[in-house]
């Protein structure tokens, strides 16, 4: 259920209505709008107490939540949740663009690509440390060592760090150097790991598992909004179809659906979407004509010499013009996009090769 309170009810009748929610067994989660105070009553037992809670002092209403998911639905907040880290902002009118290797290389690959992509108007930087391969024998990624790697990157560039988290027992050890936790397409149904993530207080990109419906992608979200954490950002990163001319089929229609059931940002990964490089600029210009609020990007500085994803990667001057087709795309929509570093805002933009 959810408690809706009057316009101007006081934080005497929020906090009365908190404990009301809470005697009943229920869990209570505040939502501060600009407009007024939800309070949405969580629980098995939900609308036998509908008409106890209504009486309540300040309250306008008391309405179901239909959705089987709560905190991350649209009928509990209708405003859209932005989610800002630094110079990054993702959500309502704001793009955010995040961009980076797949995995961190070393130093110089790292730091060369996070100035290359900040130039060219990314406002993250992604790079795995812990990487999750199908083979066992694949390169696993940097650990440790890679996470200190992104941390100069971002202490070189005022780039926040988005990186992956594979399990929960690594929450404590990512979140030390991480700005955003990534929780991978693999991972998006690892219960704990969602909690763990959720309990870290970080920011939580969470990938739409390749065989996964939008109604468990926002299940899985609610494990990490549950925790206290209202900092999630969805990322549909394509699904598995029959298709064999991608690696996976990335499906635009996911991102205005979305907008209509939730709140919560979502960011479109066109580079495991695809798995071919040529194919990524369009793909990113599309994912923002169909309201994404986000990117993320796989740059290297040599793809054909990458160690993960290579095929899919954006070389710099590739990523450059990305950014440009992109820029038109979301001032066309009504989206903000961060202006190239280098480039003032009247200045026209660099042609498309
Ligand atoms: C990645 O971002 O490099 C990655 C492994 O993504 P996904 O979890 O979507 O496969
Ligand atoms: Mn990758």
């Amino acid at each position: 259920m959810i408690v809706v309170m009057k316009k101007g009810a006081n934080a005497e009748q929020i906090g009365h209505m908190v404990e009301r929610v809470e005697e009943l067994g229920l869990r209570a989660h505040v939502i501060e709008g600009t407009e007024r105070t939800v309070i949405a009553a969580i629980g098995e037992k939900r609308d036998e107490y509908r008409h106890s809670l209504e009486s309540g002092p300040g309250v306008a209403e008391v309405v179901p939540i239909l959705a089987p998911y709560k905190v991350a639905s649209i009928e509990v907040k209708p405003e859209r949740t932005v989610v800002t880290v630094g110079p990054f902002s993702a959500g309502n009118c704001h793009l955010g663009v995040i961009a980076g290797p797949c995995s961190v290389e070393n130093e110089e690959q790292t730091v060369s690509t996070a100035r290359a992509v900040k130039a060219a108007g990314a406002t993250a930087l992604r790079g795995g440390a812990f990487k999750p391969r199908t083979s066992p024998y694949s390169f696993q990624g940097l650990k440790e060592d890679g996470l200190k790697i992104l941390a100069t990157a971002r202490d070189e560039t005022g780039l926040p760090v988005v990186t992956e988290v594979l399990a929960a027992a690594d929450v404590p050890l990512v979140a030390r150097y991480a700005d955003v936790l990534q929780i991978g397409a693999r991972n998006m149904q690892n219960y704990r790991l969602l909690e763990e993530a959720g309990a870290s207080g970080k920011p939580v990109l969470l990938k739409r598992g390749p065989c996964a419906t939008m109604e468990e992608l926002l299940l899985a979200a609610e494990y990490v909004l549950n925790a206290g954490n209202q900092n999630v950002m969805l990322c549909e990163r394509g699904i598995r179809t029959f298709e064999n001319h991608v690696r996976f089929t990335l499906p635009l229609a996911t991102v205005p659906y979305l907008h209509e059931r939730t709140h919560l940002p979502v960011i479109v990964d066109p580079s495991h979407g695809t798995g071919h490089t040529r194919l990524v600029p369009r793909m990113a210009a599309a994912a923002i004509a169909a309201g994404a609020d986000g990117l993320i990007l796989e740059v290297h500085p040599n793809p054909e010499k990458a160690l993960s994803d290579g095929y899919q990667s954006l070389d710099f001057r590739q990523f450059n013009e990305t950014m440009s087709l992109c820029r038109k795309v979301a001032d066309a929509v009504g989206k903000e996009m961060a202006r190239p570093v280098s480039m003032n805002p009247r200045d026209p933009l660099p042609a498309l090769v």
